[in-house]
């Protein structure tokens, strides 16, 4: 079998190229590093089935041979990054989805779009279902992640709809894990530097919003089950974590756990900040027989020790 995943230096992309190849899989990985880091796959580079081609995928897109499934994860994810590169995030989420569709119908390839819960923008029903529309501003600064997603996804059920391409949507919600990047803004990373370095605890607003958090080693088994699962085409389905927490729970907790005395400090709330966020997971039960197994505290445990080693080597 044989996989292309764009945006395989990233985050959850690189994750990915390793479950595949330990499934067995020939892996094909596609990234431009704009947001991605080769540190994230090196480890990989000797490996026989696999091979890496540094590409961004907003130019027309080809690869020789047969092709079993694409994964569509190539896209800057967290808010200063895709604030900072607006435009790219738009072109990626739609001249890179339509190329990257436009290949799973060549090659007859599944195609699993990596989306996300910003799609529900900030949402005023909790928790969020697959059927729930959003509440997205098309113009706020979060608009060019969560309005390219929304497009990323209209593109993906047209391929089914008009060539019927077997595609599943992810909508994926706040994962962590070994492998983010310390320095993308992202919550976890944030407070896990400041939490290990003795700073300030910057919790934003007054840390009543919620989001819930979602372990790596679970997320990759969800997409895993997604892509491999038959006769779901056309399925959009929510993978996260339900556990909800308030943000100043998480640096409460954050702190705890490194054994940190760094104080607690609020700052100003960015605009359009979504107020709550949890999935409801009961499609993915079904459908996918998946229900996340780390709690929040567990996971953050396993991976102390791996934020720990990066962030005192930088100091
Ligand atoms: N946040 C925070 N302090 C930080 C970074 C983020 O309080 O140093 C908050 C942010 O305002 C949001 C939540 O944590 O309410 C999650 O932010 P993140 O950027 O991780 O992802 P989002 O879920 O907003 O895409």
């Amino acid at each position: 079998m044989r996989v292309l995943i764009t945006g395989a230096a990233g985050f959850i992309g690189s994750h990915l190229v390793e479950k595949y190849l330990k499934e067995g899989w020939e892996v094909i990985g596609l990234d431009n590093f704009l947001t991605g880091k080769v540190d994230n796959i090196e480890e990989f580079f000797s490996h026989p089935n696999f091979t890496f081609i540094k590409y961004d995928v907003t130019n027309f897109l080809y690869v020789k041979g047969n092709l079993d499934l694409i994964l569509h994860f190539a896209c800057p994810a967290s808010p200063i990054h895709y604030m900072k590169h607006k435009i790219h995030t738009m072109k990626v989420d739609s001249i890179g989805t339509l190329h990257a569709l436009g290949l799973a119908k060549e090659k007859r390839a599944r195609f699993i779009l990596a989306s996300s819960s910003e799609v529900y923008g900030d949402p005023e029903v909790t928790p969020q279902t697959e059927d729930y529309r959003g509440n997205v501003s098309p113009t706020g600064p979060r608009s060019v992640y969560d309005e390219a997603k929304r497009f990323s996804e209209a593109l993906s059920m047209a391929y089914f709809r008009e060539h019927g391409v077997d595609v599943r949507i992810a909508r994926i919600f706040n994962t962590y894990g070994t492998k983010m990047d310390l320095n993308d803004g992202r919550v976890i990373p944030n407070f896990m530097k400041q939490a290990i370095q003795g700073l300030p605890i910057t919790v934003f607003g007054d840390g009543t919003q919620t989001r819930s958090f979602c372990y790596i080693k679970d997320m990759v088994e969800a997409i895993y089950r997604l892509s491999t699962k038959d006769g779901i085409a056309g399925q959009v389905i929510n993978l996260g974590n339900p556990e909800e927490l308030k943000i100043i729970e998480v640096a409460t907790l954050i702190k705890e756990l490194t054994g940190s005395s760094s104080p607690i400090e609020f700052k100003p709330l960015p605009e359009d900040d979504p107020k709550r966020r949890k999935p409801d997971i009961t499609r993915a039960k079904e459908i996918l027989g998946w229900t996340p197994r780390y709690k929040l505290k567990e996971g953050l445990s396993e991976v102390i020790p791996w934020f720990r080693e990066r962030i005192l080597k930088k100091e």
